[in-house]
């Protein structure tokens, strides 16, 4: 999807320093070569690469990598960290008046996504325990108000529009209106929809601010499509200029888009990306992490998220005792085997093996993947000792035999098993520890 390209394209180029003991002055410099046209082929502002090759080209000639054990793994670890960096650095978070009602207004160009975000903001604050109402205040789209009240009703909130006599054609006056409504009626975040243009213009420069001036917003999030590529600095500068803006929110992730939008926002205007959204329906919504977004492009997995769509799987005992586990290198082949359940619980098998380091050169198999695997996979387990499943360590050849006949697979299907368990508890170990986890499959990077 969005970064499918790039992804491939640096995970490639990063792929190609792999074994090399040492890194001449022109492994480096051809690496960030690469690196500068996969970023320019996604339409990363020119500003933005430069500033990002250099970085990385600066430090991955210093001293440092060069005494490291594994030059290449070091460089792998810089370009994650510069990634990081241009992508905003830390997550943040939205900031809630300390007297409600939290006023959150949206801004941006015409079918950017501001409506249908409204609504997914709206459902997650409401998940999180909050009583959002939405606000009205595009009156320019002639559907604008029905589409507000649609996906009002979809995420269960109540929707403030405009009544005849009740200030029909001004928005600043509908904003203002709805924020008081929040008031008398103790909402606590009210999201304020406002029109867009299919260009940037004066007019709707004027109009979002002034709505600006007269809610105070505690928040304004401007709301940009990740497709528009190279357009997207332009319209975030007018944005700012313009209007100003707290947080970025990114659209249309899950589109075919090259990505560059989301690589040059952040840095070129100094504002956080704070949420991303990837698809139509209103649970296409997330959270921006800039640190999983730079392992997601740099294919290193979103093992973040994975662990913790497996901890909310299970109880929280249970996962304080896995994450101890793992952290201890005490996972057993039980506790893998009960991960494994828990996962065909939570339904979406593959999905989330696509979040799993080195899923990229894994797609083949993933889409072989099917519930027969887990079924596999329990009877090879069940057929072990206590003993075994508690230290993998014993299984011989003679006792891979005996699994293979009671289970009835094949020695090797016992291996494979065997082999991809050990390569789980060592993934997850590095991980709990902090680390950057190797590819499986692929040896360190
Ligand atoms: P607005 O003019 O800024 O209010 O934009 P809308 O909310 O009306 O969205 C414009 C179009 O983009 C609609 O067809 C939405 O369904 C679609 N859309 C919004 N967000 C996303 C997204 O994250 N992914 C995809 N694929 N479509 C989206």
């Amino acid at each position: 999807a969005t970064f499918g390209s790039l992804s491939d394209r640096l995970a490639q180029t990063l792929t190609n320093l792999r074994g090399k003991g040492k890194l001449s002055p022109a492994d480096v410099d051809g690496t960030v070569r690469e690196i500068r046209r996969a970023l320019l082929d996604a339409d990363v502002s020119l500003d933005v690469v430069k500033a990002f090759t250099g970085a990385i080209r600066e430090r991955a000639l210093g001293d440092d990598v060069n005494k490291a054990l594994n030059p290449a793994q070091q460089v792998v670890q810089i370009v994650n960290e510069e990634l990081i960096t241009i992508l905003g650095g830390q997550q943040r978070r939205l900031e809630f008046a300390k007297r409600p009602p939290t006023v959150i207004m949206l801004a941006g160009l015409q079918g950017a996504g501001k409506t249908t975000l409204a609504g997914k903001l709206a459902k997650w604050l409401k998940k999180e325990g909050h009583t959002p109402v939405l606000v009205a205040s595009d009156l320019q789209r002639p559907n604008a108000v029905t589409q507000l009240q649609v996906v009002g009703e979809q995420a269960g909130v109540p929707v403030f529009a405009p009544e005849p006599g009740n200030g029909v054609g001004d928005p600043v006056k509908v904003a203002k209106n709805g924020v008081k409504f929040a008031e008398d009626k103790q909402y606590d975040t009210v999201i304020v929809d406002t029109a867009g243009r299919l260009g940037v213009d004066a007019d709707l420069m004027k109009q979002a601010s002034n709505i600006r001036k007269a809610v105070d917003p505690d928040e304004v999030l401007f709301v940009i499509d990740a497709m528009i590529g190279q357009d997207a600095v332009a319209t975030a500068k007018a944005f700012q200029d313009g209007v100003d803006f707290t947080g970025v929110v990114l659209t249309k992730l899950d589109g075919d888009a090259r990505g560059g939008a989301a690589l040059s926002v952040a840095s070129v205007t100094g504002r956080p990306i704070m949420f991303a959204s990837t698809g139509e329906t209103l649970d296409d919504f997330e959270p921006f992490h800039p640190d999983r977004m730079a392992s997601r492009i740099l294919d290193l997995g979103d093992i973040l998220t994975l662990i913790e769509q497996v901890q909310s799987a299970f109880d929280e005992k249970e996962a304080a005792e896995i994450a101890e586990k793992f952290a201890t290198d005490s996972f057993t082949l039980d506790d893998f085997l009960k991960q494994m359940q828990q996962l065909r619980k939570m339904g979406s098998i593959k999905g989330m093996l696509g979040m799993l380091p080195g899923a990229k050169g894994m797609r083949e198999q993933l889409d072989n993947f099917d519930e027969r695997e887990i079924t596999r996979t329990e009877a090879i387990i069940q057929s072990m000792t206590p003993q075994e499943r508690a230290n993998s360590k014993l299984l011989n050849g003679s006792r891979r035999l005996r699994i293979a006949r009671g289970s009835g697979m094949t020695v090797t299907d016992v291996n494979q098993l065997v082999n991809r368990f050990e390569q789980a508890a060592k993934m997850m170990k590095t991980v709990a520890k902090g680390g950057v986890p190797q590819v499986p499959g692929m040896g360190p990077i």
